[in-house]
């Protein structure tokens, strides 16, 4: 969704069906700002009969939610209110949180009479925008927030909490201090240059190439993180009646493409996300990639082609019952390239496949879809492609489109001022690209506020976060 951060104005209060409206056992809307207390005092009918405006924080309430119209009451739902007084919430103001039936009707209800009470619908992560500008969490963790919400699996899950309780703070913390040091050093030389200062060049130049290379890592981290949250395209390719549809539904352990023995039958690309060992792998199950017959499976063919180029990964899939043909080479021209794994299909028929030209590095797997044989192999083979990329399985890091650019950006600095310092230029230019390096980095930590960081972070929440 589209918005600009003039919108959120600070001074509305606002309010959202923080669960998902559906039928469901619970369902809960969320108030925050000056007047929560005010308005929940004109909808809600406490049972012990109190004011509800001088509840004290961390209170629940338990009653009923009215419509107070010509003189009637009219019961809505029976509720818990809860009391997060400010600045003791999670955006640091007064909270109100209503927790009704989850009915979308009844939730539906409740949100139209705080919204006739002088709230604002929030816009999406409004209540997160506030924590952060408020002070309750910094940039690195609404982005770790963002991730928890949108975790697929369980490994996501704990590295975002894990960002979301500071861990990423630190390894920037540490980034700018080594900068910050060596930027002070620069400083020294400009201001005192004819004094004997202890500090060599060489010496400067060898720790921003160690910059370099952790910035590297960080971004090689940020590239899987976002692998792991969005899942890793893999896509099953090999030539007709190889096996890819009956592959593609045992790694689904259900049968949902419709697998024929006419050759070519998977008209178009199929995709279906699982998670293998706490990997999510969005599978595509596709058309191979052969020259066009019909119109209908030229569209299909391209799809095909691009699915391909963007793959993380490849399973090629070839009939061990059939002895290699020109489909076979024909694809495998377009796979060496790729990050693959050679699947060696129905090792239950009598084998004539001879492998000459295949026998390269590319990792195989001998199985057969149809028995469920040796399904498990190519699992823990996938498992350890994705980990074997030389990432690092104890760390991740979730940053917004906007981050990463300015990541890139530190980066280009830290080059700049090596070049600077190889090339003999005067120290005033190294110092220079240094002090830019500490601004975008103040950018990206949240202690300058962006607007652009924010609205490409913000516009990625869903309404009531
Ligand atoms: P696709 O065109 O590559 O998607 O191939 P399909 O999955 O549609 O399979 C083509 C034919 O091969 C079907 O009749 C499957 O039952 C059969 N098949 C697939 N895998 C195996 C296997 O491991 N062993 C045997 N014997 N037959 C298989």
């Amino acid at each position: 969704m589209e918005f600009k951060l003039k919108d959120y104005n600070l001074k509305d209060t606002i309010c959202a069906i923080a669960t998902f409206p559906s039928k469901s056992a619970l369902g809960v809307i969320k108030i925050s700002g000056k007047k929560s207390l005010d308005i929940v005092s004109k909808i809600f009918l406490p049972k012990k009969k109190k004011d509800i405006k001088k509840a004290k924080t961390y209170t629940f309430h338990y009653g009923w939610i009215v419509d107070r119209r010509d003189k009637k009451e009219v019961f809505v739902d029976e509720v818990l209110v809860s009391i997060m007084r400010a600045p003791f919430s999670y955006t640091r103001e007064d909270v109100v949180e209503i927790s009704s039936h989850g009915g979308i009707l009844v939730l539906n209800k409740i949100l139209d009479l705080v919204l006739k009470n002088k709230a604002r619908l929030a816009l999406p992560g409004e209540f997160t925008y506030r924590a952060l500008v408020n002070g309750r969490i910094n940039l690195l963790e609404a982005e770790s927030i963002l991730a928890i919400v949108e975790a697929k699996t369980q490994g996501v899950l704990d590295f975002a909490v894990r960002q979301l309780k500071g861990e990423a703070d630190k390894k920037f913390e540490g980034l700018k201090s080594q900068i910050k040091e060596i930027f002070i050093q620069t400083e020294s030389l400009i201001n005192f240059p004819e004094e004997e200062i202890e500090i060599s060049l060489k010496n400067i130049e060898e720790k921003l190439k160690e910059i370099e290379k952790q910035i590297n890592v960080f971004l090689k981290t940020v590239k899987f993180s976002d692998i792991l949250k969005e899942g890793l395209r893999c896509v099953i390719c090999g030539k007709a009646n190889a096996g890819k549809s009956t592959l593609f539904n045992r790694l689904l352990k259900q049968e949902r493409v419709i697998v024929s023995k006419i050759p070519g039958t998977t008209r178009d690309v199929i995709e279906e996300t699982i998670d293998i060992r706490g990997v999510p792998l969005k599978i595509y199950d596709t058309a191979g990639i052969f020259e066009p017959e019909d119109l209908i499976t030229k569209k299909a063919i391209e799809k095909t082609k691009k699915t391909f180029e963007e793959a993380d990964l490849v399973i090629f899939v070839l009939d061990g019952s059939r002895p290699l043909n020109k489909d076979d080479f024909f694809l495998w021209e377009k796979v060496k390239s790729k990050n693959a794994i050679l699947v060696i299909n129905k090792i239950d028929l009598k084998q004539r496949l001879k492998l000459n030209k295949f026998e390269e590095k590319i990792p195989k797997v001998y199985l057969s879809a149809l028995k469920n044989i040796g399904i498990e192999e190519l699992e823990k083979r996938i498992f350890k492609m994705v980990y074997e990329r030389g990432l690092d399985r104890e760390n991740l890091l979730f940053l917004s489109n906007f981050q990463k650019e300015i990541l890139k950006r530190v980066k280009e600095k830290i080059i700049q001022a090596e070049n600077f310092l190889k090339e003999g230029y005067s120290i005033d230019f190294v110092n220079f690209s240094l002090k830019e390096c500490l601004d975008e980095l103040r950018k990206l930590m949240g202690e300058v506020i962006c607007e652009e960081i924010l609205e490409s972070i913000f516009s990625n929440f869903c309404i009531g976060k």
